[in-house]
């Protein structure tokens, strides 16, 4: 095939879906990282001195072909995949993942990228500038650039152990999921759980050519049976089951790779030149230090303990009064929880499903943007798009000017991975006087309409929307120089503050009002649903809290030390757990031998962000409800100093800008119920 006839690598505008094969892939890509090469080796071998615009600049513009034409294939990886896309991803991924590797070994080009980098205090460089630079040269530094050969090479070798390790204690997780089954042929067993579950255990075990039913430790079989199942041994058997993964002491434990892994990390950490693991991750998060995050964690954990404790005293007193029940265990806490939980609010989805057709809610979050920024939502029919169930709109603010393309894929369908996502295909930025605005996507698993009813939203469907919904207007707004910074391309622990903040308008009769009305009668949402609502959304928030805390402390446990003094797992496990501990501890079961989060995905010294970031949104939406929720002038300020600033500064300093102080936990602690308001 030619590069002619290969519509991926012609110029385009807008993503040339109804043009594009499969076979088109391959060739394209090959084609594209051969043009990214031969622009950074241009940079690398220039014999001109190395300047921040022939460096920096042109490093930051380079391979543009090759984000453009990945971008499509990953997103249609995700979202609209089949066998043989699956296939090119496995072979085009090792090619990709070469390439990145070769320019951060690149010695030339880190040379010239490092001497921009040292006389960065002659240059006169504006903040966005400063920021590129400092992103640029540390993508090097923080992968070994500056050290010695031999010690360059002890890196590389941790790197390569440190991968086989994360894929061995992955796939020991993955392992002891599929090993285990709850083969159930009484059906006095079954009582409490609900007959659709209970029709898919049974089809699990007629695939298996078994009688009765099959429950597993996938989250769709195991959240369920634990909130469900009124026999207690039968629920303490799946929660042991569950909670002893890799931790066995047999051929699938885990407790030597989390100890190998912490150390390694560790030993990586000090080889660049940083103090423990958490220091090398928390050089480039909002949070800055170990430090911080833990007294982060200490403080909500001092106001949170006795809310937890209340709760835990309240659900321990309903399963007594209930059940007889002496000593309230862990398999105890969904299954009482949500029977206290119907109880108080008597809350479920089908009272509310019929206030949330999905028509009407893109509505209300289309009407929330143009109350708060301006924008403008119009359907647009002569845009390619990769399903006939994709939306296209054009984007446009409040002098019609053009600020994005935006794709919305609402529906399940085979071939589309599971959850919610905000992605782009391509990025905003600023070139040669030109503004190239972005084109944004979110991609959703909504329940589709059917001839009797439409497309009805769950409560929890509704916030996802709302959610994803905030990502893609920091996408939306973006107004960056150079496309790396641009819009959600921010610290980790700063995505987020987008994305949730615009859920708190769901939970508002002023912007329920808008949208929430009955797809039969058009009656607007009872305020008293309403308050329901926000009441059962902080049922047990205490102890959500602190289980949350838990789990950034023992993160911090594994790498915010120096472990090479740690030998067993379930002690050092235990101790970081001592302050956040509610329910008896159970000796068989262990968590971070599962803790995928942490040793097998990229959350490692992270997964505080989840709480940093809800304060972050809280803060954020305080500073609204003081002016209205509907404030333009917050909304613009939101919009001037964080949306469209993208990573193009250290987050605090855009925050500050924002809100004129820096982050306070009260705003969340207050939403959450735990201090008085
Ligand atoms: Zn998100």
């Amino acid at each position: 095939m030619t590069t002619q006839n290969n519509p991926l690598l012609q110029e385009f505008d807008h993503a040339p879906f109804s043009k594009i094969e499969n076979k088109h892939f391959k060739p394209a890509i090959i084609k594209a990282i051969e043009m990214a090469r031969e622009e950074i080796n241009a940079i690398a071998t220039n014999a001109d001195e190395a300047t921040f615009p022939n460096t920096i600049e042109t490093l930051e513009f380079s391979g543009e072909k090759l984000d453009r034409v990945t971008s499509i294939f990953f997103n249609l990886n995700s979202a609209e995949t089949n066998e043989d896309i699956q296939q090119i991803a496995q072979e085009v991924s090792p090619l990709l993942s070469e390439f990145r590797n070769d320019i951060i070994l690149n010695k030339a080009l880190f040379e010239k990228v490092k001497s921009v980098y040292n006389k960065k205090d002659q240059l006169d460089l504006n903040t966005e500038q400063k920021t590129l630079l400092d992103r640029k040269y540390k993508a090097f530094s923080r992968n070994g650039a500056n050290l010695p050969i031999e010690k360059q090479n002890e890196l590389r070798d941790i790197d390569k152990k440190l991968s086989k390790l994360s894929l061995d204690f992955g796939q020991n997780v993955l392992a002891e999921t599929n090993k285990f089954e709850l083969h159930l042929t009484d059906e006095n067993d079954l009582k409490g759980l609900p007959e659709s579950f209970n029709e898919e255990a049974a089809q699990a075990a007629a695939s298996k050519e078994k009688e009765g039913w099959i429950f597993t430790l996938e989250y769709p079989s195991y959240l369920p049976f634990m909130k469900y199942a009124e026999n207690r041994e039968l629920r303490k058997k799946m929660a042991l089951a569950f909670g002893s993964k890799g931790f066995h002491c047999d051929e699938l434990d885990n407790q030597e790779n989390v100890l190998q892994i912490a150390k390694l990390r560790y030993q990586r950490a000090q080889l660049l030149g940083y103090k423990t693991h958490a220091h090398f991750v928390l050089e480039e998060r909002m949070a800055e230090t170990p430090e911080k995050v833990n007294s982060f964690l200490d403080e909500i954990l001092e106001k949170a303990k006795p809310a937890a404790e209340r709760e835990f005293k309240e659900l321990e007193n309903f399963a007594k009064d209930l059940d007889g029940i002496d000593q309230l265990q862990k398999w105890d806490a969904a299954f009482y929880s949500e029977k206290l939980k119907q109880k108080l609010f008597n809350l479920d989805d089908e009272k509310l499903k019929p206030y949330f057709k999905l028509e009407n809610v893109i509505d209300g979050v289309f009407t929330v943007a143009q109350k708060l920024y301006g924008l403008s939502f119009k359907e647009v029919f002569d845009v390619d798009k990769y399903h006939e169930d994709v939306k296209t709109y054009q984007v446009l603010d409040e002098n019609n000017k053009e600020m994005a393309l935006f794709y919305a894929d609402f529906h399940p369908r085979p071939g589309k991975r599971d959850g919610a996502w905000m992605t782009g295909y391509k990025s905003q930025y600023k070139k040669d006087g030109e503004e190239e605005r972005p084109h944004i996507s979110i991609v959703c698993n909504f329940t589709k309409p059917s001839k009797k009813q439409p497309s009805l939203l769950t409560f929890n469907e509704v916030t996802t929307l709302f959610h994803e919904f905030g990502h893609a207007l920091h996408g939306m707004l973006g107004d960056t120089e150079y496309p790396s910074l641009s819009g959600a391309n921010v610290y980790w622990d700063f995505v987020e503050l987008p994305s949730q903040l615009l859920e708190n308008w769901c939970y508002e009769k002023e912007a329920l009002q808008l949208f929430a009305k009955h797809y039969e009668t058009g009656e607007v949402i009872p305020m008293e649903l309403i308050q329901k609502i926000k009441e059962s959304a902080n049922f047990q928030e205490g102890m959500a809290t602190v289980r949350q805390l838990s789990f950034g402390m023992l993160d911090l446990s594994w790498h915010g030390v120096d472990p090479s003094a740690i030998t067993n797992v379930k002690a050092n496990e235990d101790k970081a757990f001592e302050r956040t501990k509610l329910f008896p501890n159970v000796a068989e079961n262990c968590m971070s031998t599962a803790f995928s989060h942490i040793f097998q995905g990229g959350y490692s010294a992270g997964y505080y962000s989840y709480k940093w970031a809800e304060v972050l949104d809280a803060d954020t939406f305080e500073y609204f409800q003081q002016n209205g929720i509907f404030s333009r002038e917050v909304a613009n300020k939101f919009k001037t100093n964080i949306l469209s600033q993208g990573g193009t500064d250290h987050p605090m300093t855009l925050y500050k800008k924002f809100r004129g102080k820096e982050p306070k936990p009260d705003a969340l602690l207050k939403r959450a119920g735990l201090i008085e308001k």
